[in-house]
């Protein structure tokens, strides 16, 4: 079998060759003047994605999680009273660690899977009892759900409740405008919209944030999480002048610098209208195939994933199929449905040839998985659409 695949699953993604190309480079020292203007560069970029223009911006290896970690870690001492609005597997995932901080943690889930909660019910949860934290996630991965936040966010900020927004697969893809809709705290990894293997946490704290983890009265149990730690070397970055704490992932920043610029430049606006036409386009297909989706409602379909629903007498081989087929998708992971869909994901570079060529592989893995339908149905209707 050919070594060369096209990767759509819902991170790691495609990358830039010029990204790529930054990683295999002789690493620089970390204390390098042209390492830190990169370094540099892209902390002022992030606060572009984010639309924060006064916004902290923190550059960490690690993965998503570490970045869910260290958005809540500085904030939420033991005690503290956290409400979740749930989507998923990855919300699911906020309440864990927000549990493990030592918080008493209120999930609000929707009434089934692929729904997003009702935001009365969020709103009487964050008014029972001193409430400090709402978190959100963006797109749960798990169920391609994209959750109302600005509306969330709002009824965090109108109730002086701090709001964390989970963006690992939507950061760079879909809109936010963090400072406009009063977010708190927007995490997302390095590998999903924003095209750079994974390896990096990447946060941006409002004033607020900042000042409730100035306002602690115990310390970060977690020294690598501590922003404390931190701000010092982030600062001392943006001005141009390293300085050590941890020693930072020299290439994956470099290659960071590189894609944020490609975001920059490309525009937040335009990118974002570039994942809804695309993800329309799979839209088209999916239902011109005859397919279902996990998103109850179209509202709720996000723009850098389909989650989708097998059909009767197809199972998770089809997966394996469509890989034969030179494309790489995902299975379920909800694991109140794992094995009943599958996972497309389309964010990034994503070019319209990319979505084509993801749909006729899939209409073929379908047919040889005994599927009755008509036959580059999809294609046609994602190309109408595009
Ligand atoms: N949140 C969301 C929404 C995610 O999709 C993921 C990863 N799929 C994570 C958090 C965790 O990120 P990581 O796997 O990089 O730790």
């Amino acid at each position: 079998m050919t070594e060369r695949t096209l990767l759509m699953i819902p991170g790691p993604i495609e990358f830039e060759p010029e990204v790529l190309r930054a990683l295999g480079r002789q690493s620089p020292s970390h204390m390098d003047p042209d390492f830190a203007r990169a370094f540099g560069r892209a902390l002022k970029r992030m606060r572009d994605v984010f639309a924060a223009p006064s916004g902290q911006p923190f550059i960490v290896a690690g993965s998503g999680t570490l970045a869910m970690e260290l958005a809540v870690a500085n904030v939420i001492e033991a005690g503290d009273r956290a409400v979740v609005a749930s989507t998923g597997y990855f919300s699911d995932r906020m309440g864990s660690i927000l549990e493990r901080l030592g918080a008493e943690v209120e999930h609000v889930r929707p009434v089934a899977l692929g729904d997003a909660p009702d935001l009365a019910a969020v709103e009487k949860a964050l008014a029972s009892g001193k409430t400090k934290l709402l978190a959100i996630t963006h797109v749960d991965t798990s169920t391609g759900v994209r959750a109302p936040v600005q509306e969330l966010a709002k009824l965090a900020r109108d109730r002086g409740v701090l709001s964390a927004v989970d963006g690992v697969c939507a950061t760079a893809g879909e809109a936010m405008e963090q400072e406009a809709w009063g977010i708190d705290l927007a995490l997302t990894a390095s590998q999903k919209a924003i095209g750079v293997p994974p390896g990096l946490a990447l946060l941006m704290a409002s004033k607020r944030a900042i000042e409730a983890h100035r306002a602690r009265k115990t310390k970060v149990h977690s020294m690598y999480l501590d922003w404390g730690e931190w701000l010092p070397i982030m600062d001392g970055y943006e001005r141009g002048a390293p300085a050590y704490f941890a020693t930072p992932a020299v290439n994956l920043v470099a290659a960071l610098d590189v894609a944020l610029g490609h975001i920059v430049e490309e525009g937040m606006s335009a990118r974002v209208a570039r994942h809804d036409r695309l993800a329309s386009a799979f839209r088209a297909a999916w239902k011109a195939l005859g397919l279902r989706l996990l998103p109850a409602r179209a509202e709720l379909c996000a723009n850098t994933l389909s989650a989708v629903y097998y059909p009767a007498g197809v199972d998770a081989s089809f997966v394996g199929r469509v890989r034969a087929a030179g494309i790489v998708i995902a299975g379920g992971l909800h694991p109140d449905a794992k094995t009943k869909y599958f996972r497309v994901g389309h964010m990034g570079v994503l070019g319209a040839s990319d979505v084509i060529a993801t749909i006729a592989a899939i209409e073929r893995a379908l047919a040889k998985s005994g599927y009755k339908f008509d036959l580059g149905a999809g294609v046609a209707a994602a190309q109408k659409s595009l």
